[in-house]
């Protein structure tokens, strides 16, 4: 498996014309070699593939990383680096730091260039492999089951940060290695902001409660948005509740293999603006998730080309008016060549919690 991630991290090298590939986001470390410590990097090219960590993780090394000539480093590992490059040295340009790309210049040898070469695996990691899919599905799952918890224990009264405490915990409960970031859970007025933090408020009767989550499994993401309310809703919480759900139903339908992401992004927008609520859903309608919960491919109005068969990516439209609520509708899905593979499985019709 990892064989195969190599030989197309080495075809991506071949393409855009390096000699060497010097990879030091940990992600992408994790996913050329398996390595999940906290200090390590690796050097790749079409006959050498190098793994540099210090004394802590020799042992974890030699447990998950196979393949790869393994190098015992200091604690900075880039002047163990050093000594594999040649030629023209491909490195994350979205991850380096100034600081160590200065120190990396002063540490190669003469006739070595290095070259801004980010994307590379990013772009790789966003099709997934059938074990991928397994382990988001499996994160996706526990997801879906903490919801019906925290539904079961009812909102009402208890405080944002209480459900948002429950929710990590109820993961972890489950088997979960964590939450994939800070659970939101936000009510009333507060849901008008995309990315809220949980407050010690207590969660009113009568209102929309955006909680949006994810679980962490074998280091894979899910995420998942759901807008419940905790009574009967006044006719513009309806309509908007409506709205959204409309406008994500529609972006879904449209997911598949050559679907222009930009195109997508303006299939949700189309339904929001018929209902005259387009103005306030600022954010793109989603985005990849593998390893991390962000990454590629990106959908919003700026994105250019298509979606593949193999990305994972999130559908989640949201209105939010200021000083009066919010709802946001969030699936995972797998891109299917003909279509998609729903991966959330908590009910998006409009879920009453009044306790
Ligand atoms: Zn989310
Ligand atoms: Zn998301």
């Amino acid at each position: 498996m990892i064989e195969a991630r190599i030989d197309r991290v080495v075809s991506g090298i071949r393409e855009r014309g390096l000699d060497r590939l010097l990879v030091t986001d940990l992600t992408n470390v994790r996913y050329l070699t398996g390595f999940t410590g906290s200090n390590g990097l690796c050097v790749v090219g079409p006959d050498l593939r190098v793994f540099v960590t210090d004394f802590r993780y020799t042992e974890q090394a030699e447990d998950e990383v196979g393949g790869f000539e393994k190098v015992r480093g200091k604690q900075d590992l880039l002047a163990d680096a050093a000594v594999y490059l040649r030629g023209r040295v491909g490195f994350d340009d979205a991850h380096l730091t100034v600081r160590s790309h200065e120190r990396l210049q002063g540490l190669i040898t003469a006739g070595c260039e290095l070259v801004p070469a980010g994307g590379i695996i990013e772009e790789l990691r966003g099709i997934k492999e059938p074990c991928e899919l397994d382990s988001i599905r499996q994160a996706q799952r526990l997801a879906d089951s903490v919801y019906r918890h925290v539904c079961e224990q009812g909102l009402v009264g208890r405080t944002e940060r209480q459900v948002a405490f429950e929710l990590e915990a109820h993961a972890r409960r489950l088997g979960a290695s964590g939450a994939s970031f800070a659970p939101i859970v936000a009510s009333g007025p507060h849901a008008a902001l995309p990315h809220a933090s949980p407050r010690d408020e207590p969660i009113q009767r009568g209102v929309l409660v955006i909680i949006d989550f994810g679980c962490v499994v074998d280091g894979y993401c899910s995420d998942c948005t759901r807008t419940l309310a905790t009574g009967p809703l006044d006719e513009k919480a309806a309509s908007v509740y409506e709205a959204v759900l409309d406008a994500q139903t529609e972006a879904l339908s449209q997911v598949r293999g050559g679907m222009g992401k930009r195109e997508l992004d303006a299939t949700a927008r189309q339904v929001l603006s018929g209902y005259g609520f387009d103005s306030y859903f600022g954010h793109g309608l989603g985005h990849g998730v593998g390893l991390e919960v962000h990454e590629a491919p990106r959908l919003a109005f700026t994105s250019e080309g298509q979606l593949s068969a193999g990305n994972v990516v999130t559908v989640e439209p949201g209105v939010y008016v200021p000083g009066e609520l919010g709802v946001r509708i969030e699936d995972l899905v797998a891109v299917t060549e003909t279509s998609c593979e729903i991966l959330s499985q908590f009910p998006k019709g409009i879920t009453t919690v009044d306790s």
